[in-house]
């Protein structure tokens, strides 16, 4: 199938953020997106890079009411001579099939989605910020739209993305966060759609985060929703701790998301040689590791911030800090690491960037 491009009038695009530092996330989007409609009879077509502008939606599109939305979050990064590159965007691809899947949504062909993805964000390229640790953050989406009340899988969907730049995560520096474990809620359980990113799944994560936050911390530890003892994920991103000089994650199991940091995480820390388990973590386990001395370092994994140190635990109303409240030198050197891949300042050897431009 044939993309085509239908470029923004000059006159109506947007000014371009001048100071870089202040980004921020997700506010800012650029002059143009990707779309391709989808019917049951006809298969995916119209794929098109056009001028980003509002959707049209009956109110009876099935997404607004029965929840079939899905997304991916991924970033497109320049590197020092104003090369860019995607990192790792087939498992991307990959895992937004998946998701489809499990909500009984259409699949989407792989190569197309890549095509139409290096299509946006190269016509957009002068978005990509030039400071260190900035991107341009991507966001596929595909939508149930077909106009319909009563519960049955939509046989129209609408599948877009949209692009905007975002600032460095830590522009002055790690600052480790306090995170609460919460008992009473749970993200997802076994058999649910905990593994996908569904919009429902952050909904129903909303308040879990508002309690925290309003007890000041920064984020939820989510637990097992059967035994409300092993450790799930942090907020929307995968979890690590270091005990004892061995690096443990909780394993894939149908509950957690499958973040594209959290393998490559793993597959660098094993690839130095380090003792590495996706092996079930309980809170009990993590408080005898603190009492005894062992507990290391923990850290949460994801695209937005990479690494993001947690300094500090609240479980039953007791406080733990974890290598007294400070970055721990594991969590620092696989931060340098994925970060100097991802904008091409080192070798690959994973061969995990795709360059573009
Ligand atoms: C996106 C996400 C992650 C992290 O995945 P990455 O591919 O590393 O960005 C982890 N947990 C949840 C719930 C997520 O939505």
């Amino acid at each position: 199938m044939e993309i085509m491009i239908v470029q923004a009038d000059p006159a109506k695009r947007k000014a371009k953020p001048k100071d870089e530092s202040k980004l921020g996330f997700g506010r800012v989007l650029t002059d143009h997106m990707f779309t391709m409609s989808y019917h049951s009879s006809r298969g995916w077509y119209d794929p098109v890079v056009r001028p980003y502008e509002e959707l049209r939606l009956d109110p009876a599109a099935m997404c607004l009411h029965y929840g079939q939305l899905i997304f991916e979050g991924m970033k497109a990064y320049r590197g020092k001579s104003g090369e860019i590159y995607l990192f790792r965007p087939t498992e991307n691809i990959r895992r937004m099939n998946e998701s489809a899947r499990r909500l009984c949504m259409p699949t989407l062909d792989p190569e197309l989605f890549l095509e139409g993805l290096k299509k946006l964000v190269l016509l957009e390229q002068d978005w990509i910020p030039k400071s260190s640790g900035a991107s341009l953050y991507i966001r596929p989406t595909m939508i149930a739209t077909e106009a319909a009340l009563g519960v049955h899988p939509a046989d129209a969907y609408l599948f877009f993305i949209i692009v905007g730049p975002v600032g460095a995560y830590y522009p002055e520096g790690f600052s480790p966060t306090k995170i609460y474990v919460v008992e009473e809620y749970v993200r997802s359980a076994p058999g649910g759609i905990g593994y996908c990113k569904a919009a429902g799944n952050y909904a129903a994560s909303l308040m879990a985060s508002a309690m925290a936050i309003e007890k000041g911390y920064t984020q939820v530890l989510w637990l097992d929703a059967v035994h409300r003892k092993f450790v799930e994920e942090v907020g929307t991103s995968n979890i690590f701790f270091v005990i004892d000089g061995e690096l443990i994650t909780p394993p894939l199991g149908g509950t957690i998301l499958p973040g594209v940091t959290r393998d490559s995480v793993l597959q660098i820390a094993r690839s130095w040689g380090l003792n590495v388990s996706e092996r079930p973590l309980s809170m009990e386990e993590i408080l005898t590791a603190f009492n005894n001395g062992s507990l290391q370092e923990a850290f949460a994994s994801g695209t937005a911030a990479i690494v993001s140190p947690i300094g500090q635990v609240c479980y039953q109303n007791r406080e733990y800090a974890i290598n007294e409240g400070r970055t721990g030198s594991l969590t620092e050197r696989l931060y340098e690491e994925i970060l100097r891949i991802q904008y091409g300042e080192k070798e690959d050897p994973f061969g995990w960037r795709l360059r573009i431009a």
